[in-house]
């Protein structure tokens, strides 16, 4: 009897393990216990399980996405550098190379972001005030989430003339949620994505982006994370990168979420391609997940290293099955994976929004509070603040 139940036991578990095999083809099970997400209920387009890589993992026939991202405002420091690397590129199968942009309030010009929408770039928001303070954010009420973050999409939408349906993604300010109200903030007010979250446990093989049906699967690199779930709401993991070097002859390993992170940082052209080929191969040869990069533009303000950073760009644009595309892009391909071939023959995403609105630009000086701010449509009374996007007169 006990040599019964012990081969059936046996049996059951190895047919579970086969199961999960075929499921979750790169994680270990131990990986996934606890994990929950049945992927035969948690189907495409609105839930996706954690460890979960479309078309069942084919790799051969997935598309590699390389995703590009830049935090902030956009400035009249930092909108060359986009345009210089992004403006008129086109990935092989003729669509528009996209990035997104987390953008933040103060200093930003709206003119700026309705020409990034125009060239098919995903906006997001990243807060109005950008509060310096990350205790503040750490502890930050659902209310004050609410007030940065669904303000600052009405801000974007109102002088930037963006469709306010189009803007779907968050990214908290130095990455510092409050774990369950920034969750339970998005979740009520219809945002579709998060990509605040870092993850080291699931570099290699890298994570895919999953919905929180079954909540925060990943490694809690910035505490607090959410415990709660959040059906339909997708995470898009910030999967590190990594970079080796030798420090008094010994070998080092640092680790970052935005590849501006990692010190020491790379000096010359070569060497930044480099760093960026070394990480880009773990996503290539492993499960294709999308490959992030992550970072902010004053990083590229060296001369060697946007050198560097536009020739990897450019050797992405001319592999047959890699592309750069925004984040909307990516979470659009999962929620109806197709493959490669199909993919490439598909309508460009760009030309599948909603237009932004044509913008009259115009300089709004804000006396009392000695600010500018480059608005598409004529200047509001107040300036656009917490409490009161839209700047109208209050009492
Ligand atoms: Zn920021």
């Amino acid at each position: 009897m006990i040599f019964k139940t012990f081969l059936f036991t046996t049996l059951l578990v190895g047919a579970f393990a086969n199961y999960i095999d075929d499921l979750y083809p790169d994680y270990s099970e131990e990986v996934l216990t606890g994990n929950g997400c049945d992927p035969s209920h948690c189907l495409a387009p609105n839930c996706s399980c954690f460890g979960v890589v479309p078309l069942k993992g084919d790799t051969k026939n997935l598309p590699q996405f390389v995703v590009l991202t830049f935090d902030d405002a956009v400035t009249t420091l930092n909108i060359n550098t986009y345009r210089q690397l992004l403006k008129a590129k086109n990935n092989s199968n003729g669509c528009p190379v996209s990035a997104t942009f987390f953008v933040s309030h103060e200093y930003n010009d709206y003119e700026f972001v309705n020409e990034l929408y125009k060239q098919g770039h995903d906006i997001a928001v990243h807060s109005i005030t950008h509060e310096s303070s990350t205790e503040m954010w750490k502890t930050a009420s659902l209310s004050r989430w609410k007030e940065e973050m669904t303000g600052m999409r009405q801000i974007l939408s109102k002088f930037g003339l963006i469709p306010s349906s189009e803007i779907q993604g968050h990214r908290a300010p130095f990455l510092q949620s409050s774990g369950d109200s920034t969750f339970e903030m998005l979740k009520e007010n219809q945002f579709v994505y998060d990509s605040s979250m870092p993850s080291r446990a699931f570099m290699d093989p890298p994570a895919w982006p999953y919905t929180l049906d079954h909540g925060f699967l990943q490694d809690c690199q910035i505490p607090p994370c959410p415990k709660s779930t959040y059906p339909g709401l997708w995470l898009f993991p910030m999967v590190q990168w990594k970079r080796t070097s030798v420090i008094r002859n010994e070998v080092i390993d640092f680790h970052c979420s935005m590849l501006d992170a990692c010190t020491p940082y790379p000096t010359t052209a070569k060497e930044t391609y480099a760093y960026m080929m070394d990480n880009f191969e773990r996503h290539y040869t492993g499960n294709k997940a999308p490959f992030p990069v992550f970072l902010h533009e004053a990083w590229l303000r060296d001369k060697n290293r946007l050198e560097g950073f536009a020739s990897f760009l450019d050797a992405m644009r001319q592999k047959e099955d890699v592309f750069i595309v925004s984040m909307r892009e990516v979470l659009e391909y999962m929620k109806h994976p197709v493959k490669l071939e199909e993919y490439k023959s598909q309508k460009c995403f760009a030309s599948t929004r909603p237009q932004a609105g044509e913008c009259k630009p115009v300089t709004c000086n804000f006396r009392k509070r000695n600010v500018f701010m480059k608005s598409c449509v004529p200047c509001p009374k107040r300036y656009p603040w917490l409490g009161n996007p839209e700047g109208q007169i209050q009492q």
